[in-house]
């Protein structure tokens, strides 16, 4: 009997947050045009994928910020993305920062989080296998994945070394931890996941033929494991939803391969292997630097970076500790359980004290989100974590800690204004802060009340 040929596509779907729910801040918009593009993305990609059942074809992630965003939006996609999704939905963190940049509790509480919310539209289920915001990892991170009982994760090829030193293109491997546990890593095909990105979209069977064929014969075992952004197909390809159903419906079953999600990958005698430590699949560079220093994937003028970094690190340490004195010893599991309700919160009218403590840290958490230091300047993406560390500090002054908040307020100040701007060398990351915050009828109330007035 021939053996079937798997072919696994998994898309990795993700937006940030843009807008804020605090009621002092609802009206700004982080885009610098003032675009939704959630739902201009929802549109064009999320809605066509769902229409034509391409969820129940292909493995998946979806963190619970974006899915809390498109509740916002009240999306039809949302219904189809977590139904029936038990086997195709894949973990991830509730949010989507550098996992190994976050403390040991700051991971436990993104990544419990975003379990409880897969367990919400599951019934209790429990993903196997967690993707990675950027396939950031750490041995750290993978151990503490285990603790929330993921046996897997995905990866790029060149974050595992196989015991020969090569890269583990396309071969599933086993890590050893120092918890005495072990966590498989799935690393996908190089060459077809970078097909699926930028490979011609124009005709499925060519597609299969000269790109997916190749691969498939190229690899070890009878499984090719491929990644890539899930907005590929209809935002930055158009008609890349038809070609999707096209290929996985037609041109694939045509020339026999058979359509699988990320459980159905083969998992038994695995090789043991090494984790490449503080790697990801968008920076070659090295210990994670695209996102907090100097490296050559973006461009020669990454001096902003070091600076915008630790300014946000500074402010999650510093509410950290407050929220660890305010919300007790168990604040870890406090902060899992009240993530979602957290993000949402409006603010003081609807919010308790201790309410407010915990929306501070998760605000501030968001302002980790990693695109920020993603390209060659903050002037888009970056605005987004600027606007969430003003508004972790407000929901501290919504909980009576007018002192610490004002402390930490002018550290947060401070600190913006030594992230030199790359485009305007003689203004800051605070200057960038306050023009977002003039935008319309704000400007009337909020310097005196954030103390910008200065
Ligand atoms: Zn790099």
């Amino acid at each position: 009997m021939a053996l079937s040929k798997d072919i696994l596509l998994h898309t990795h779907i993700y937006q940030p947050p843009r807008t804020v729910s605090h009621h002092l801040f609802k009206d700004i918009h982080t885009d610098p045009e003032h675009r939704d593009w959630t739902a201009i993305i929802d549109r064009e990609c999320y809605q066509p994928l769902a229409e034509k059942g391409i969820f129940e074809l292909i493995s998946f992630d979806i963190n619970g910020v974006l899915l809390a965003e498109l509740e916002r939006l009240n999306s039809p996609s949302l219904k189809k993305l977590t139904q029936n999704s038990r086997d195709n939905m894949v973990g991830t963190s509730y949010i989507h920062p550098i996992l190994p940049d976050l403390s040991d509790s700051e991971k436990r509480i993104v990544i419990g989080a975003g379990l409880k919310r897969f367990q919400k539209d599951h019934h209790g289920h429990k993903p196997s296998v967690f993707w990675p915001p950027e396939t950031a990892m750490d041995t750290k991170t993978a151990a503490i994945l285990t603790e929330f009982d993921y046996k897997a994760f995905m990866c790029a090829p060149w974050q595992i070394k196989l015991p020969d030193g090569r890269p583990a293109d396309n071969i599933p491997v086993r890590l050893n931890l120092p918890n005495g546990k072990s966590i498989i890593a799935i690393p996908f095909d190089r060459s077809y996941s970078a097909g699926l990105g930028f490979h011609d979209k124009s005709n499925a069977y060519t597609f299969v033929d000269h790109l997916v064929t190749p691969s498939f014969n190229d690899v070890p075992g009878q499984q090719l494991i491929g990644a890539t952004d899930g907005e590929t197909f209809g935002h930055h390809w158009k008609f890349g939803d038809h070609f999707l159903e096209s290929l996985l419906k037609h041109a694939l079953p045509s020339r026999g391969f058979r359509p699988i999600h990320s459980g159905q990958v083969d998992i038994t005698d695995l090789p043991e292997a090494q984790l490449v430590e503080r790697s990801a699949w968008s920076c070659h560079c090295g210990d994670l630097k695209r996102w907090s220093n100097h490296c050559a994937c973006t461009g020669p003028d990454n001096s902003w970076k070091s600076n915008y970094y630790h300014t946000f690190k500074q402010l999650t340490a510093g509410i950290e500790k407050i929220a660890r004195q305010e919300l007790g010893g168990n604040y870890v599991n406090s902060m899992i359980n009240h993530f979602e309700t957290g993000f949402q919160n409006p603010g003081p009218s609807r919010s308790t004290p201790k309410e407010s403590v915990l929306s501070a840290y998760v605000m501030a958490l968001v302002g980790r989100t990693s695109c920020a230091t993603f390209f060659d300047n903050p002037h888009t993406s970056g605005l987004i974590n600027l606007l969430f560390g003003l508004v972790a500090i407000q929901h501290l002054k919504d909980a009576g800690l007018n002192r610490p908040g004002a402390k930490l307020e002018a550290e947060y100040m401070a600190n913006l204004n030594r992230v030199t701007d790359p485009k305007h060398h003689q203004k800051t990351a605070k200057h960038m802060l306050e023009n977002m915050l003039h935008q319309r009828h704000f400007s009337q109330l909020a310097p005196a009340t954030l103390g910008l007035a200065r």
